[in-house]
C-alpha cells in the first residue's frame, strides 16, 4: 500500500465513523447536519474539485461530475425538508471512494504482479579488470566482453559461453519449468539465471538489444495498443453518459408536471427529482470503465509469464478470433537444423565442394547456411571471400577465391542457366555451380520440432478451421512433413512473395471477422508476417527483423505455445464479455428500479460497488493460465 492509499484509508475511517455519529437520533439538526457535512467534505472534498476542473475542461459529464450532482441534489432536498439528513450524500460518496479505493488497490496489485513476472533486468554484470571481478552497469558493457557470471546470478547480456558449463534456469524468459544445461559455445539469453557453475560468456549483443531489453519494451508498450473492447468501452461511455443524463432530467421534470398539469395530482417534485438523482448515481460506468483493460492486462502477463509475448491487447483480441493459421516450415514447424546428409559431386572432390559452399554461406542466416558451416567444422577463412549476395527463396551468388559460387535450389540454377542432376533421395538439394558450370549437390535434411504435431492438433482442438503450410522447400520435402504433421494445405517452392500472394488470397477467402495468424522465424519470411492480421515470430531462433515484425513473440521457439496463445486469448476475451454483459446488465436492472422509485441511491451505489468488485476480481481471473 503506497501513502495515497494510506491516506484514503485513513479518510474513509474517519468518515465513517463521523457518518456513525451522524447517524445516532438524539442530536438537534443543526449537529446532525454540521457532523454529515463533515463527513461529506472529508470524504468526497476531491471528487468536487476533480468535478469542478473536468467542468472547467468541458468534460461536463465524467463520475466525479456525476458523484457531485448526485450528491449535492440529495443534500438540497434535505435541505428542504429541514432534517439536516445528509446520510444519504454521505453514503454515495463513502461507498464510491471504497470502490475507488479497492480498485486501484487490485489494479496496483495486479501490475506488481505482474512487474514481479518481468523482474529480469539485471542490475549488473561481472566484468574481469586486472585480475579483479568488478560490478559495471550491464549498459556499459560493450559487445565482445567477456563477463562472468556466478552461481545464482542473471545473465546480464547476451552472448555465448566461452568458458565453464552449468544450468540455466529460463523460466523467466520462456515459462519453460525444465533447467537448460549449457557449456562451451552455447549461446545464452539475458533474463534467464544461472543455476549452478560458473560461466563466462563473450556478449554478443549490447544491453539495449539484449533479449531482456526487448522484453521488457514489448511489455511495457503493450498496454498502448487499445483492442476493440477497450474502444468500445470508450464509445459506449460517449453516448451513454449523455444518454443518461438527458434521461435523469426528463424523469426529474416530465412526471412532476405531467402529475399537475394533465392529471391534477400533488406534483410530488421531492420524489421524483430523487429518483432522477438515484438514476444518475446509478448511471456510473465504473465497472465496465475499470474492468476491461484490467482484464487484458491481465491475459498479456498470463501469456508472458509462458514465454508468449503478446504486443499489445488488439492481438490478444485478434488471437481469440483466430480461424486460419498459417506456417512456415524450416525453423518453425522444423528444428531449423539440417543435417548434411549426402555430398553428390561431379567435377571435383567432396572435401572441395563442401568448402566452396562454406565459405560462399559464411555470411548467410539462413539454417541451411549454418548447418553447411556446421558440416564444414572449422572457422571459413573470410579473407577469401570477394563479393555475395542473398537471394531470398533460392540460395547465395558468391565470389570464393575468385570463383563466383552459386549455392541454392533448382530455382537458381535454373536462374543461373545451369543444367543441373536431379537427385533422386528425398530431402533438401543444395545445388552448386562454380563460374557458371554444375559441380554437383549437397543433400540435407531436417526433423520436425517434438511438438509440432501436437501443436497442429491442439489448434484444432481450440478453434482454428484450418492449417496451411508455405515454404520455399522443395514439393517432396514438404508433403512429407505436412502430411506427417497434420496439415490441411501444403504450398511448396514458393519464394517470399509468393508467400504473401497465397496469405492475401487465404485473407480474401476469409469469413468477415475471421482471423489469420502467421507463423515463421522471419527467415524469408518478414514480409508475410507483416501483412497477416497477426504475426507471430520465433524468439530464440528468430531473425531480430522478425521479433520487430512480429505481433506475437514465442519465446522458445515450441510450437505448442501457439495453441496456448490462442487458448489464453479465447478465456480472456470470455472474461471481458462476462463482464460487459454482466455489468451493463446489472446498471439496466437497477436503472429501471431507480426510475422505478423502488431503488433508492443507497441500493444504487451498493449494486454499483458490487458490480465493480467482482467484475475486477473476474478479470484478475485471466492472469491464471497455467493450466490451459
Ligand atoms: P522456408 O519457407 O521453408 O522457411 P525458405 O524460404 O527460407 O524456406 O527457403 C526456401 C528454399 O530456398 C530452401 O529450401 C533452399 O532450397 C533455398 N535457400 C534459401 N536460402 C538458402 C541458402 N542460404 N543456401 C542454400 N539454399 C537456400
Ligand atoms: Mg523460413
Amino acid at each position: 500500500m503506497n501513502k495515497k492509499q494510506k491516506r484514503m484509508l485513513i479518510r474513509i475511517g474517519v468518515s465513517a465513523a463521523l457518518f456513525a455519529v451522524g447517524l445516532l437520533p438524539p442530536l438537534p439538526v443543526w449537529a446532525k447536519a454540521a457532523v454529515f457535512a463533515a463527513a461529506y467534505l472529508i470524504i468526497g472534498y476531491d471528487v468536487l474539485l476533480k468535478a469542478v476542473r473536468g467542468a472547467g475542461n468541458g468534460r461536463l459529464l465524467d463520475e466525479n461530475f456525476l458523484m457531485a450532482v448526485a450528491t449535492f441534489g440529495a443534500i438540497a432536498i434535505a435541505i428542504a425538508e429541514k432534517s439536516g439528513n445528509f446520510s444519504e450524500a454521505v453514503a454515495v460518496m463513502l461507498f464510491y471512494q471504497i470502490g475507488e479505493f479497492f480498485q486501484s488497490y487490485a489494479v496496483r496489485k495486479s501490475r506488481k504482479n505482474i512487474a514481479a513476472l518481468m523482474d529480469i533486468r539485471p542490475d549488473s554484470a561481472n566484468v574481469e579488470q586486472n585480475g579483479a571481478l568488478v560490478k559495471v552497469s550491464p549498459d556499459e558493457v560493450a559487445v565482445g566482453t567477456v563477463i562472468t557470471v556466478l552461481p545464482g546470478e542473471k545473465v546480464p547480456l547476451d552472448g555465448t559461453v566461452v568458458e565453464g558449463s552449468g544450468t540455466l534456469d529460463v523460466s523467466p524468459l520462456t515459462g519453460e519449468s525444465l533447467p537448460r544445461e549449457v557449456a562451451v559455445g552455447d549461446a545464452v539469453y539475458s533474463g534467464s539465471v544461472n543455476q549452478s557453475g560458473l560461466l563466462k560468456i563473450q556478449t554478443t549483443k549490447s544491453f539495449g538489444e539484449s533479449t531482456v531489453a526487448k522484453i521488457l519494451e514489448l511489455v511495457e508498450n503493450s498496454g498502448a495498443r487499445k483492442s476493440q473492447s477497450e474502444a468500445f468501452i470508450s464509445r459506449f461511455a460517449r453516448v451513454y453518459t449523455p444518454v443518461v443524463c438527458g434521461g435523469a432530467l426528463v424523469l426529474a421534470v416530465a412526471p412532476p408536471l405531467l402529475r399537475q398539469f394533465a392529471l391534477g395530482l400533488a406534483p410530488d417534485w421531492g420524489d421524483w427529482v430523487y429518483r432522477a438523482l438515484t438514476f444518475l448515481v446509478i448511471s456510473c460506468p465504473c465497472a465496465l470503465v475499470i474492468s476491461i483493460p484490467l482484464s487484458f492486462f491481465a491475459g498479456l502477463g498470463g501469456a508472458s509469464r509462458e514465454g508468449i509475448l503478446i504486443k499489445g491487447s488488439n492481438y490478444l483480441e485478434a488471437l481469440s478470433k483466430t480461424k486460419t493459421l498459417v506456417f512456415d516450415k524450416t525453423g518453425t514447424l522444423t528444428k531449423g537444423i539440417f543435417e548434411v546428409n549426402g555430398i553428390h559431386h561431379n567435377t571435383i572432390e567432396q572435401a572441395k565442394l563442401l568448402e566452396y559452399a562454406a565459405l560462399a554461406e559464411s555470411s548467410s542466416g539462413h539454417p541451411i547456411a549454418k548447418s553447411i558451416l556446421a558440416a564444414y567444422g572449422r572457422e571459413p577463412d573470410r579473407s577469401r571471400l570477394g563479393a555475395m549476395e542473398e537471394r531470398s527463396g533460392r540460395g547465395v551468388v558468391a565470389v570464393v577465391d575468385g570463383v563466383t559460387v552459386a549455392a541454392g535450389n533448382e530455382r537458381l540454377m535454373e536462374e543461373l542457366g545451369v543444367p543441373f542432376t536431379h537427385c533422386h533421395d528425398v530431402g533438401t538439394v543444395v545445388h552448386l555451380a562454380l563460374n557458371g558450370q554444375y559441380a554437383g549437390h549437397i543433400l540435407i535434411s531436417d526433423t520436425e520440432k517434438p511438438h509440432a504435431k501436437e501443436a497442429v492438433a491442439a489448434l484444432k482442438a481450440a478453434g482454428v478451421e484450418k492449417t496451411v503450410m508455405l515454404t520455399g522447400d522443395v514439393r517432396a520435402v514438404a508433403e512429407y512433413v505436412g502430411n506427417k504433421l497434420g496439415i490441411d494445405e501444403i504450398h511448396s517452392e514458393l519464394l517470399p512473395a509468393e508467400k504473401v500472394d497465397h496469405v492475401e488470397s487465404l485473407l480474401s477467402r476469409q469469413a468477415p471477422g475471421a482471423k489469420l495468424a502467421f507463423v515463421g522465424d522471419g527467415i524469408n519470411d518478414a514480409p508475410v508476417l507483416a501483412r497477416a492480421d497477426i504475426g507471430v515470430a520465433m524468439g530464440a531462433m528468430g531473425s531480430d527483423a522478425a521479433i520487430e515484425a512480429a505481433d506475437v513473440v514465442l519465446m522458445d521457439d515450441d510450437p505448442l505455445k501457439l495453441a496456448k496463445a490462442v487458448k489464453i486469448s479465447r478465456k480472456c476475451l470470455g472474461i471481458v464479455k462476462q463482464n460487459i454483459v454482466f455489468a451493463i446488465g446489472v446498471k439496466v436492472l437497477c436503472l429501471v428500479l431507480g426510475a422505478a422509485g423502488i431503488a433508492n441511491m443507497w441500493l444504487a451505489i451498493f449494486a454499483d460497488v458490487g458490480v465493480m468488485v467482482l467484475a475486477v476480481l473476474n478479470a484478475i481471473r485471466a492472469l491464471r493460465v497455467k493450466k490451459l
